[in-house]
């Protein structure tokens, strides 16, 4: 069963003050569980969480993982732009980019950011554009085929198709650009790999790490290079569903660290550094999309029209994605209604939920859409010449910070010539 993080006398005020729609994050939730990853990798000297900043580009954001402990992993200008100006730069950023311009590059290694290159190509692009070779840099690997989880949890399969993604180096170029990397002066080797997305399996971390530990401990032998930290990247998931499984990242990181004590401290590796990309794992869960009903329509169907729409929410109008809902101060009332939940895009894919089953909801209830804290705003667009909405923070004394004031249509006519 899953609760908002804001009851509703709460929310109602919030709303009162900062009209609807807005994502609210959960400044505590947050926190709570940044430390949950800190602590299970805390076997792992120097481990280190760079938050996928693409996930929630949001300053106070950014600056609240970095007081955990968290730098960000950037792959675009503005991204570096924003950590920087967040007071977050050197090795505390990740710059894991891919079909990368030259000025990325060269802010990135003004900005002293560990370069993860995505390319073989990119070994002599990235000389061209900053003029040396940086003596840490890491390279981002593909293994091809099909990458599946040997053990599945309560019937939740992983599998994913590296052999189809645009990302990483095959095995035969990732040696030759380690080795093209030593001959250019590079000293510290890092090595990447994001093999699945969204894994609610504890097996996900330490499966890729058994390929990534192996492949370290095979390049170190080829090629000689200097094998100082490797990068688990993103993929842990989070139980959209209600009855979906939870990662348990106690149990990731002890995985992980069985992994490492079979691969890598036998090969003399046993001062590797970890470091992980998350996104969705360290946000989704602490956001809410709050959205008021605004109309009913009864026609072939039951519809529920709401305040916020697809460009607040990308994620079920592109992936299908299932997203709960809660309205609000009706949690103990029968889901006896059978609804299609609606934003007002013309589009007819622009619905946050498709014959759901919901208690009565009567225009003015608040809607909680639940784990939106990762890749919701982030993804939200202007079609329609929809604005987009502001983002509050609902801090751990309880109080509530606007954190990203709401769009305007000034804001929106701005870019444009009369
Ligand atoms: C998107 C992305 C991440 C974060 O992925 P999540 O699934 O949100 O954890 C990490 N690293 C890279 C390179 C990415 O593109």
């Amino acid at each position: 069963m899953k609760k908002p993080f804001v009851a509703k006398d709460q929310l109602e005020a919030i709303a009162a003050q900062y009209p609807t729609p807005f994502h609210i994050y959960d400044e505590a939730g947050i926190r709570e569980n940044a430390r949950r990853l800190k602590a299970a990798f805390a076997w792992n000297p120097g481990f280190r969480e760079y938050f996928a900043v693409k996930a929630t580009p949001t300053p106070a954001i950014l600056k609240l993982l970095h007081e955990e402990g968290c730098g960000c992993d950037c792959s675009s200008l503005a991204e570096l732009l924003m950590s920087e100006k967040c007071g977050i730069r050197g090795e505390d950023i990740m710059f894991s980019s891919n079909n990368t311009p030259a000025e990325e590059y060269q802010l990135a290694d003004k900005l002293g950011a560990v370069i993860n290159l995505d390319d073989i190509t990119h070994v002599e692009f990235l000389e061209q554009s900053i003029g040396h070779i940086p003596e840490k840099v890491c390279c981002r690997y593909n293994p091809g085929g099909v990458f599946t989880l040997g053990e599945t949890r309560e019937g939740f399969q992983v599998m994913d198709n590296p052999g189809d993604a645009k990302y990483g180096m095959t095995r035969a170029q990732i040696a030759d650009a380690y080795q093209m990397l030593k001959a250019k002066g590079t000293k510290e080797f890092g090595l990447h790999a994001f093999l699945a997305s969204n894994t609610l399996s504890n097996e996900y971390f330490p499966s890729l790490a058994k390929v990534l530990f192996q492949l370290a401990v095979d390049l170190k032998e080829e090629t000689g290079c200097h094998i100082t930290f490797i990068d688990l990247s993103g993929g842990v998931g989070v139980p959209y569903l209600p009855d979906a499984p939870e990662n348990d990242i106690a149990a990731i990181g002890e995985g992980v660290r069985k992994v490492y004590e079979e691969v890598l401290v036998p090969a003399g590796m046993g001062d590797v550094t970890l470091c992980c990309e998350l996104g969705r794992f360290m946000l989704a869960p602490y956001g809410h999309l709050v959205t008021r009903a605004v109309h009913e329509k009864h026609i072939y169907k039951e519809y529920i029209g709401v305040d916020a729409c697809a460009c607040n929410l990308m994620r079920p109008a592109m992936y299908g994605s299932y997203h709960h809902i809660t309205v609000c101060g009706k949690e103990n009332e029968p889901c006896d209604h059978k609804y299609d939940v609606v934003g007002g895009l013309c589009e007819n894919n622009d619905k946050f939920a498709i014959d759901r089953m919901l208690p009565k909801i009567n225009r003015g209830d608040l809607l909680v859409i639940h784990d939106t804290g990762a890749h919701g705003f982030s993804m939200g667009y202007n079609y329609n010449g929809k604005l987009r909405s502001a983002e509050l923070l609902l801090k751990e004394d309880g109080s509530v910070e606007l954190i990203r004031r709401a769009e305007t249509v000034k804001d929106y006519f701005s870019t444009l010539v009369w």
